[in-house]
């Protein structure tokens, strides 16, 4: 099958978070399972350069449409760590992507718009014909929109769309401007709570709506989440929306990739160990004391945090883990870095107040070296999410022996098995601790059991960590499962021969009748409901 990826993020060029383990992990299982992936990515002038190999421009002039005329941009292309990437380069007074930063922009809505757009007309010009065009997250929710309304009347008949959603909590909205500027136009018509209108705002367009409306499979990327997003306040205003296409939305957990995500064969750390040399985390551990100036005190287990200070994160409760670590007489260490000033600013003071307490250290910024370093040689690590998609930090760790102190939501539930209470898991097959509440006590509850397993039953401690690293969270049965769900789409969602394009486009963005066009809109969606039949695939898990 030949798969093309189209996302903001591709780990290690271009990470903010897990989406970019995903992007890379996923695409190498593929071609690993012998199907040919290639990814389409913006060239942001901030992305790791380093990590790609044999860039070079290999489409000088893609005119991409745009508010009624065209942008000039070019297509590059390299190789990282073996995967093909183009990246999309526009040459506008806009600078959509050389702004020193990935997201955070006033005007993300139109660059991430624009790139959709982009990635588009680079396949069409370029005559590419995927099977699949997989979509992550809001910044690519317009693809499958566009590629429906518009590109399909230009050839790209054939595609299928799987739209893959890694947190709804960010939906990317606009306003007419994005129908202008992408030459959807019609407001009238997309102005719709079937289609592209926010459920809650009617006078803006939700692009991550648009994408779970139009494409053919969609899926976030843990079972439990899935049930959440569909059901709970998780869903943040999709509910009825999931709700509608339910026929089409499931749940895979995402997996890791082994070969960076391996402390046998980490690169970044001093001393590769694994199951059956366990005793030389050790070694790790003095190694990320020397690096970060803690003392050398064995009689301490070292508790850790690594991820995004974001709300989402629990930040309130990683705050607490930090003194509650200390006040138990461990060590505490830090890797995060936020987009909100408020909470930058909180930890940055936490850090100056802390600094001459020498067991603990708040490293803030992004440093995915140090993260390696961490994950080996921390003995505990705490994720205390309010809500949770999958979360890698917890998988990551446990592939390391780091025993994960986890609140339960989200891909959290499917993957962290409490050592104490977990009652569908037999003793042998539990891997951390659990609690549920979001406040200090649930908290405690969980890390002071950690912590006194550590103190007072070294072994059983061991066992718990050996046992987490028996687990298997690598790609390989998602990436099954993906492929189930590619092969189904290709297969089951046959269009007839191709229809006369409508003549509805209305180039001067006034608001056209919005039945003058609903055939071409109702394509995919009722093309869809053949899927509400025993034919649904199996690996749609809820
Ligand atoms: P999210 O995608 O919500 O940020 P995940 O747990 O799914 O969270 O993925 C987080 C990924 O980003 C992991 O690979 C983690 O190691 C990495 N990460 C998060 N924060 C940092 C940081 N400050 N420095 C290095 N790596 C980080």
């Amino acid at each position: 099958m030949y798969i093309v990826q189209i996302a903001s993020e591709c780990a290690p060029v271009i990470k903010a978070g897990g989406l970019g383990d995903v992007v890379y992990g996923l695409s190498r299982e593929l071609e690993v399972r012998g199907h040919c992936v290639e990814l389409i990515l913006p060239m942001y002038d901030n992305m790791r350069y380093d990590h790609i190999w044999g860039l070079h421009e290999a489409y000088r002039d893609l005119w991409v449409p745009w508010y009624g005329s065209t942008v000039h941009c070019s297509v590059f292309c390299g190789w990282v760590h073996g995967r093909l990437c183009f990246f999309i380069r526009p040459h506008s007074a806009d600078n959509y992507f050389d702004r020193g930063c990935y997201y955070g922009c006033k005007d993300d809505n139109m660059r991430f718009a624009f790139f959709s757009k982009a990635a588009l007309e680079f396949l069409q010009q370029a005559n590419k014909k995927p099977d699949v065009i997989h979509c992550h997250d809001w910044q690519t929710g317009l693809v499958p929109v566009m590629l429906f309304e518009i590109y399909k009347w230009n050839g790209m008949w054939h595609q299928r769309v799987c739209y893959t959603i890694h947190n709804f909590k960010h939906q990317g909205f606009g306003g007419v401007e994005v129908l202008w500027a992408t030459g959807l136009n019609q407001e009238g018509y997309y102005f719709q709570p079937d289609r592209l209108q926010d459920n809650f705002n009617p006078f803006i367009i939700n692009y991550m709506k648009g994408g779970i409306v139009y494409s053919n499979h969609v899926n976030t990327v843990s079972p439990h989440h899935a049930w959440e997003a569909r059901f709970s306040e998780e869903g943040c205003g999709l509910q009825s929306t999931l709700e509608q296409h339910h026929y089409k939305f499931g749940g895979i957990l995402n997996g890791i990739d082994y070969n960076i995500w391996n402390p046998e064969l980490d690169t970044y750390i001093p001393y590769p160990y694994g199951p059956e040399t366990f005793e030389v985390k050790q070694l790790n551990k003095k190694a990320l004391r020397e690096r970060l100036g803690l003392p050398d005190d064995p009689s301490k287990p070292i508790v850790c945090y690594i991820g995004r200070l974001d709300g989402q994160k629990g930040v309130h409760l990683v705050h607490h883990s930090m003194y509650y670590a200390l006040s138990r007489g461990a060590q505490f260490v830090l890797l995060g870095s936020g987009t909100e000033a408020s909470i930058n600013d909180w930890f940055g003071h936490e850090k100056e107040f802390l600094s001459t307490n020498p067991n603990i250290h708040l490293e803030l910024g992004f440093n995915e070296e140090l993260s390696h370093l961490i994950y080996a040689g921390a003995d505990m690590i705490v994720v205390p999410s309010n809500y949770e998609p999958c979360g890698l930090t917890q998988i990551i760790s446990l592939k390391y022996g780091t025993v994960p102190v986890v609140r339960g939501v989200g891909g959290l539930v499917n993957t962290v098995f409490d050592w104490d209470y977990d009652q569908q898991h037999s003793p042998e097959e539990r891997n951390g601790f659990v609690f549920y509440q979001s406040d200090n006590v649930a908290l405690e509850s969980a890390l002071g059991r950690a912590i006194d397993l550590w103190y007072n039953a070294p072994d059983y401690f061991q066992k718990l960590a050996l046992q987490g690293m028996a687990y298997d969270y690598s790609w390989r049965d998602p990436g099954e499962k993906y492929v189930g769900i590619y092969e189904f789409i290709r297969d089951k969602f046959e269009f007839p021969a191709p229809e006369p394009e409508p003549e509805a486009t209305d180039a001067d963005g006034a608001i056209a009748d919005p039945d003058a066009t609903t055939s071409s809109a109702e394509l995919p969606i009722a093309e869809l409901d053949a899927t509400d039949s025993d034919a649904e695939p199996a690996i749609a898990e809820e």
